[in-house]
C-alpha cells in the first residue's frame, strides 16, 4: 500500500504494460474519450471514484452532477490536495488540466462554469477513473 501523499512514479514502459491501450492513451498521452462513451457518465451510485492508474481516491460521488457534457462531472475533488492543476494551451485553447496528485495521470480539465458552491466543473474521463461503490 502506498501512503497518502506519497508519489507514485513509474516508467513509461511500466505504465504501458499495466494499463489497457485506452487507459494508457488517455491517462499518459492526455487523450480524451468521446463524449457519452464513458461507463461513468450516467453513474449515480454512491461511492468513490479512484485513479485507474494508482488507486488514489479522487472524486466523491456526492460531488458528481449531470453537466450534460457527456463526461463525468464533479464540482470539487474529494480533497483539493489529491489533484494537481496545470495550465494547458494545447489545441489552441487556454484550459486547466487536472492530473492525479499522486501519479500525474491525466484526468481531464476543470472549467469555471460549474454549479455552486464552487462554480467549478471538473470534466473527467471515465477511462481515467475506477469506481469504488459505497457499501
Ligand atoms: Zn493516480
Amino acid at each position: 500500500m502506498t501512503q497518502p501523499g506519497e508519489r507514485c512514479e513509474k516508467t513509461d514502459e511500466t505504465w504501458r504494460n499495466e494499463l489497457t491501450p485506452e487507459q494508457y492513451r488517455i491517462c499518459r498521452l492526455k487523450d480524451t474519450e468521446p463524449p457519452f462513451s464513458g461507463e461513468y457518465n450516467d453513474c449515480k451510485s454512491p461511492g468513490m471514484y479512484c485513479c485507474v492508474c494508482c488507486g488514489a481516491s479522487l472524486f466523491d460521488a456526492r460531488h458528481k452532477f449531470d453537466s450534460g457534457s457527456g463526461w463525468p462531472s464533479f464540482w470539487q475533488p474529494a480533497e483539493e490536495a489529491q489533484v494537481d492543476k496545470h495550465h494547458d494551451t494545447s489545441l489552441g485553447m487556454a484550459r486547466t488540466e487536472v492530473r492525479c496528485g499522486r501519479c500525474e495521470a491525466h484526468l481531464g480539465h476543470v472549467f469555471p462554469d460549474g454549479p455552486q458552491p464552487t462554480g467549478q466543473r471538473y470534466c473527467i474521463n471515465s477511462v481515467a477513473l475506477k469506481f469504488d461503490p459505497a457499501e
